[in-house]
């Protein structure tokens, strides 16, 4: 078969040879780039659905497979891109190429040929004679194809495809409405008595924002280094009411850029046509379409679960909430706790409380201290060697490049480390897929990994300094890179984080996070940035205390936000007459305990279920929890670096990628379905 490589060997994104040339990619390179992969795809699929003789894995599933891989390599470093280093032109480029991609996966969804192609290798006599991986990915195929309507009559059918093409288009402009609300907004300081009570290191930040913009004093943004130290320790109640507000109406019709990066009609219509596609294939909402790909059984038995962690939850949330104002009004004769406030006076309850502020054990996470302890952490529970690695090309010169090893020192993936805030960076932190693990009759391709988070930046000659949050992100997301990286399967469809449920795709990933809390690993975690000396045992006694401060008031949140999602896209009618705003207000009645004020719009920035996989999926992290809480529980029953423990979890969890039902491998790994107790007791809830 030619490859798009041979026919336009400039272009770095065709050339597939090695790791993606980061440092050659243009905006001018993409669509180029994705049509003629488009294009010959769709020829080799053309090619594949004439013959009605294809019945074995190899000249048919194994073909496609491969199509789908070329296609993933060549848009992952643009979707990359596009997070990390938005530009105008780079921006268009992608913004163009979304809904061909959209277009093209939805036709191949739809693909009758192709549709009866897997059906001829899974009523195949050797069916059961193909590999776990392989049956998988068949009997996976024939329900996404049942998902994308490919039994539906040649009207319904069109629009089912309209529909997924305008949704991408919609999901983007959410996302980059998000973006340059939060972008275009700055409170910048001249006084400085305005500075009192922030932490060093956000002013330092701001000054540095300042220098950059040109201009003399501070500048704070809403950037998460900024925004989050700044609501938590600005003194000025006036000033941290106007950074909330800026932040809590992006991309909404109130606040200081009212109206200008509107999502409000973006939401309306996202769920109307999901709702509409869900429809269109027999289901009653999004919800219940969704649901069928995940761990969970149905809507049902997610609201069930959800509203359960409520009925533990809520209690300790009014209690906190009740505590946290009585401490307002006591010690500093505020009456009226303000959403604006509450950030800034839980920091100082908590600081009275346990004698503990979150800025003291900064000094004692320097970034690079950090690093090697984690990688440490996975060296005692995997046997696995993380080390760096050399000749890839990067997007930026703070990029890092890295490889792990297994004991044999054999090549198991690499991944890319981009660690600091900047700006036209996304926010957040996040695990992508930028290669999947496969094997051909050459060669095993190895896995690659882009993980991407928001600390703050070096600055004048101090080292990065993480807060324990950002330690706590960074294994996190670490998580989701072993998973990965670490796969043994040798099908792309379902290696690494391919082809794993939403709902348990954040086991490996919340479980890795457990190790920062431990002091036998701490030891090495942590090394203050001059002195050396790991995280003192008094300074960890006091943090491990205030671990679960105003757990149930979290706990409550996280309810909320995932019952609004499940709503939202279940018993809400978009075409009913009512509002977002009036469900997420049910919501609130039934589940919250903190009201947020009228104008907050927290909706319209809610990216993960409007431009992330998240939709009718929010559940996902408590419920992920509820599995990582309870693998973990083994640990803290034979050590927590229990090397046959770890052993178990690799072999189970972290190698078997999307290859098994999720729900067979935790009890291959726990010996027994998971329970909640152990999340319940991790979060200081249980009764
Ligand atoms: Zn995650």
């Amino acid at each position: 078969m030619s490859t798009t490589a041979d026919k336009s060997p400039c272009n770095p994104l065709l050339d597939l040879r090695g790791l993606p040339l980061f440092d050659a990619i243009r905006a001018e390179h993409v669509e180029p780039a994705v049509d003629a992969v488009l294009a010959d795809n769709r020829a080799g699929i053309d090619a594949l659905g004439r013959r009605e003789d294809a019945a074995t894995w190899g000249d048919f599933a194994g073909a496609l497979e491969e199509m789908s891989e070329r296609l993933d390599r060549v848009w992952s470093p643009v979707r990359h891109l596009n997070a990390v280093m938005d530009q105008p032109e780079l921006r268009e480029a992608y913004n163009r190429c979304v809904p061909r991609l959209s277009a093209y996966s939805t036709e191949v969804g739809q693909d009758e040929r192709l549709y009866r192609g897997y059906r001829r290798i899974a009523d195949a006599e050797n069916f059961d004679a193909l590999g776990t991986a392989q049956r998988r990915i068949v009997t996976s195929a024939l329900r996404d194809f049942r998902l994308a309507g490919v039994a539906l009559e040649p009207d319904a059918k069109a629009r089912f495809k309209a529909i997924q093409e305008e949704l991408s288009t919609l999901s983007s402009r959410f996302e980059q409405n998000v973006l340059d609300a939060t972008d275009a907004w700055y409170l910048h300081i001249e006084d400085e008595p305005q500075l009192t009570g922030l932490p060093s290191s956000a002013v330092d930040l701001a000054r540095d924002n300042a220098r950059q913009a040109g201009v003399a004093g501070w500048r704070f943004n809403l950037e998460a280094p900024s925004y989050v130290p700044f609501m938590t320790y600005a003194d000025s109640r006036e000033l941290r009411r106007q950074v909330y507000e800026a932040y809590v109406c992006r991309a909404s019709e109130l606040g200081p850029h009212a109206g200008r990066w509107d999502n409000t009609p973006v939401i309306d219509r996202i769920l109307a046509l999901r709702r509409e596609a869900a429809r269109l294939v027999g289901y009653p909402h999004f919800s219940e379409y969704a649901l069928e790909t995940r761990m969970a059984r149905g809507t049902q038995e997610v609201v069930d679960f959800l509203r359960g962690l409520a009925g533990h939850a809520r209690p300790a949330a009014e209690r906190e909430w009740a505590e946290l104002q009585a401490f307002a009004r006591d010690t500093h004769g505020l009456g009226d706790l303000q959403a604006w406030d509450v950030p800034y006076y839980a920091e100082k309850l908590k600081r009275q409380r346990y004698r503990f502020d979150r800025e003291d054990v900064r000094p004692y996470f320097p970034v690079k201290r950090v690093l090697s302890g984690l990688f440490e952490v996975v060296r005692r529970l995997f046997g696995m060697e993380v080390l760096p690695a050399q000749g890839a090309p990067v997007w930026h010169p703070d990029v890092r490049f890295m490889e792990i090893r297994d004991a044999q020192a054999g090549l198991r993936g690499q991944f890319y480390l981009d660690l600091y805030a900047r700006p036209h960076k996304r926010g957040g932190a996040w695990m992508d897929s930028c290669r999947s693990r496969r094997r051909s009759a050459e060669e095993v391709q190895s896995p690659v990994a882009c993980l991407t988070c928001n600390f703050p930046r070096p600055v004048s000659g101090r080292p990065s300094l993480l807060s324990h949050d950002d330690v706590i992100t960074l294994f996190h997301e670490f998580g989701h890179g072993l998973h990965h990286m670490l796969t043994q399967v040798d099908y792309t469809g379902v290696s690494g984080i391919n082809g794993v449920a939403w709902d348990a795709v954040e086991l490996p990933s919340q479980f890795l996070e457990n190790w920062c809390w431990e002091e036998q690993a701490l030891a090495f975690i942590s090394g203050h940035h001059e002195t050396g000396e790991p995280l003192p045992g008094e300074m960890l006694e006091k943090m491990r205390a205030a671990k679960n401060f105003q757990s149930g008031m979290a706990t409550a949140r996280q309810i909320e936000f995932a019952l609004f999602d499940m709503r939202l896209h279940s018993d809400f009618d978009p075409a009913g007459g009512r509002s977002v705003q009036s469900l997420l207000d049910e919501v609130r009645d039934e589940v919250a305990v903190v009201r947020p004020p009228a104008f907050n719009r927290f909706q319209n920035g809610f990216a993960h279920i409007f431009a992330g996989g998240y939709a009718a999926g929010y559940y996902s992290y408590k419920w992920a929890e509820v599995l990582s809480a309870d693998a973990y529980s083994r640990f803290e029953e034979a050590g927590i670096f229990d090397r046959r423990a770890g052993l178990d979890f690799l072999h189970a969890v972290l190698e078997q990628g999307g290859s098994r039902d999720p729900l067979e491998l935790f009890v291959e790994f726990r010996g027994r379905e998971p329970e909640i107790g152990a999340l319940l007791r991790h979060s200081g809830l249980a009764a």
